[in-house]
This record gives structure tokens, C-alpha cells and sequence, in this order.
């Protein structure tokens, strides 16, 4: 099949500044030296346009897990316009249908199954998306936000504005302008670029599957490492209207912190989660899944599945309870009916389910890792 013709801006943007991050830094660093100034102000704004695409075109935008106030959303759509990813308006529609169409090698504008390289960077040198590229229907309720048509509309203006006129500036006041456009502004980019990239072309590649198999996103904490907490794709791609990626508190997540941290000042609300219940039900029905297929090759198939049947079907049961007594217990604490017998009698009858629903979730986990052994 015929290539679709490739697009020159985006390919000459790609060549131009990874040339000058990988070459031309390197060699004006032997020569002119590094001054922190312009390490710090790379570092900074390197998270700054990393997480504004993070936590602003990927999970206030496209995603809508939390709503934002009016001064948040100018910083982050600043920065995402300095990330140069297109408009939020246009990234948050290619990202919708990815996730609608994930996969899907005609629909999904970045589609994993045609490979690292499309996933990464290809998809966007050539003119693959020609005939809906205006197309924005999938995000009408963005095209009432005034911040984001005010950054549609004026992209290319806030794109110098914010990458040549911020490190201009910063490096003029450091007295060397050329060396922190250099460093903070064109390396800082290609780095971004490139650590974003990862969440399309890596985490649906490399990492394990414990919520859903029914796509390609991978759970990696290494790659949360690199790109803002979104390392966290299989969740991600499961939950998606959950302002966290990394839902436990050990797991690097710098975007759901600083979401959270916002909130604490007022500057965030209305923070979406999946609950509880529903992420264990899909992990334990992922293990289920392949407990049953790794049994299934097995002589005495039928006999095991059985028991692990049977056993998923008290875990099912025991979480039922556990998370029904959880939500009464709640209610009452609303009321601050703790200390009645009624609560008294709610809160040990809690924690006998607690301890009921994790005696059989270590039980299933054991079994799971007996039939990984036989199998
Ligand atoms: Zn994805
Ligand atoms: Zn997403």
C-alpha cells in the first residue's frame, strides 16, 4: 500500500530540533560550558510543559477527570502550547478516539498494533489523519471552554511566545541568551517530546496486564518514572475518567499529586475516582481469566477449575460484603452515629468482613500462584 505523503513541517520540527538537542547541545556545552541557571531552568520546565500535557491536555481535557480553575487552566494550556503537541483542542480529540477506537488500526490516530515507531513518532510525519483533521466533533463540550479556543486560536503565537520569549528572556537576565534557549528551551523539548511519546509507543508494549488484556496499555513503574505517572497505562486505559494513574500511594504519580495538591488550595474540585470495588472486581476477574487458561492445558483441567471457581465465587462474595459494610459504615460516620450501639455493632461487624475478604483474597492469590507453578 502507498504511503500517504509525508508532512514537512512536522518532519523538519523533529529533525531540526533533535539534531540541535543531540548534537548541537553537546558540542556548545565543550565549548561554552553549563551554568546551573540553565540546568535549573531546564529541570523546571521540564516538568512544567510535561505535566501541563499530563495533567492538562491528557486528564483535565481529553479526559475531564477534574475541573480546574480559570488561572490553572491558562498556566497549563501555556505550557502545553511550550510542550509543542498541537492545541489542546487537537490532542484532546486524537486522543479520544484512541481510546474509543484503541488499537483499531484505522481509527486509532496512534495505533500501537502498527508498531513502535507509528506509535511513537510516525504517525505523525505523514498525512495519515488528512481527512478529519478538523474534525472536532468528539469535543464540543472543550469548544465552550474559553481557555482552550483562546489557545487554539492563537497556538502559534504562544508556541514562540512561550519557547523562544521565556528562555529568551531567562537567559538574557542569566547573560547568556543563546546558551538557555539551548539547553532550556530546545533540549527540554525534544526531552519532553520524547518522554510523552513513551505513553503511546511503550506503555502499550512493555509492562503487564492486571485490569484488562482486551487492548495492548501496560502497568510500568518504571516508565511512570519517566513520563509524569502515566506509566500506568493498562489502568488508565480501563478507567479512564480516574484523575489518578497510579492509584496506590507507593506508585510515582507526580500528576495525580500535584491534581490533589491543587485541590487542597481550591485551585482544583470535583476530582474523579473509580471506586474501590470496581478496580478489585476487574483485577480479580484478569486473574480469573488467566488462571482458567493456564489450568486449561493441565490433565486434571476440569477438577482445578472447580476449585478456583469456587473460590473466585466467595472472593466475589466476600468483596461484596466487605464494600456493602464499608459504605454503611461510611453513612453513619456521616451522621456522626459512630458512637451509638448501631455504629458500635456496624464498625466490628466491618471489620470481621475486613478481615473475612482479605483471608480469602491471600487464599485466591495463592491458588493463582499455584496454577502459574503447574502450568
Ligand atoms: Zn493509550
Ligand atoms: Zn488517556
Amino acid at each position: 500500500m502507498k504511503k500517504p505523503p509525508l508532512i514537512l513541517t512536522n518532519v523538519l520540527v523533529f529533525i531540526i530540533t533533535g539534531a540541535i538537542a543531540f548534537i548541537g547541545v553537546p558540542v556548545w556545552v565543550i565549548n561554552h560550558g553549563i551554568d546551573w541557571a540553565e540546568i535549573g531552568t531546564a529541570i523546571f520546565l521540564f516538568y512544567f510543559t510535561g505535566m501541563s500535557i499530563t495533567a492538562g491536555y491528557h486528564r483535565l481535557w481529553s479526559h475531564k477527570t477534574y475541573d480546574a480553575n480559570i488561572v490553572v487552566r491558562v498556566i497549563l494550556a501555556i505550557g502545553g502550547a511550550m510542550a509543542l503537541q498541537n492545541s489542546i483542542l487537537h490532542w484532546s480529540s486524537d486522543h479520544r478516539i484512541h481510546h474509543r477506537h484503541v488499537d483499531d488500526n484505522d481509527k486509532d490516530p496512534y495505533s500501537a498494533k502498527r508498531g513502535l515507531w507509528f506509535a511513537h513518532i510516525g504517525w505523525m510525519l505523514r498525512e495519515y489523519q488528512e481527512k478529519r483533521y478538523d474534525d472536532y466533533r468528539n469535543c464540543k463540550d472543550l469548544q465552550k471552554d474559553k481557555v482552550v479556543m483562546w489557545q487554539h486560536n492563537y497556538y502559534l503565537p504562544i508556541v514562540l511566545a512561550a519557547n523562544f520569549g521565556v528562555t529568551g528572556f531567562l537567559g538574557w537576565l542569566n547573560g547568556d541568551i543563546l546558551g538557555m534557549i539551548l539547553v532550556a528551551g530546545v533540549l527540554r523539548l525534544v526531552l519532553v517530546h520524547h518522554v510523552t511519546f513513551f505513553i503511546n509507543s511503550l506503555a502499550h508494549f512493555w509492562g503487564n496486564q492486571p485490569y484488562t488484556d482486551a487492548n495492548t496499555a501496560r502497568d510500568n513503574g518504571v516508565l511512570a518514572f519517566f513520563t509524569f505517572g502515566e506509566g500506568y497505562h493498562n489502568y488508565h486505559h480501563i478507567f479512564e475518567y480516574d484523575y489518578r494513574n497510579g492509584i496506590r500511594w507507593y506508585q510515582f504519580d507526580p500528576t495525580k499529586w500535584l491534581i490533589r495538591g491543587l485541590s487542597y488550595v481550591g485551585l482544583t474540585h470535583n476530582l474523579r475516582r473509580v471506586p474501590e470495588e470496581r478496580i478489585e472486581k476487574a483485577r480479580a476477574a484478569m486473574q480469573l481469566q488467566r488462571a482458567s487458561e493456564q489450568v486449561s492445558v493441565l490433565p486434571n483441567a476440569e477438577e482445578l477449575m472447580h476449585t478456583i471457581e469456587q473460590e473466585y465465587e466467595l472472593l466475589m462474595q466476600r468483596m461484596s460484603d466487605y464494600y456493602a459494610a464499608k459504605k454503611r459504615l461510611m453513612k453513619v460516620k456521616q451522621k456522626s452515629l459512630k458512637r451509638t450501639i448501631e455504629g458500635l455493632e456496624l464498625t466490628y461487624k466491618y471489620k470481621e468482613l475486613k478481615h473475612a475478604f482479605a483471608v480469602q483474597k491471600e487464599k485466591w492469590l495463592q491458588l493463582q500462584s499455584l496454577s502459574l507453578q503447574a502450568a
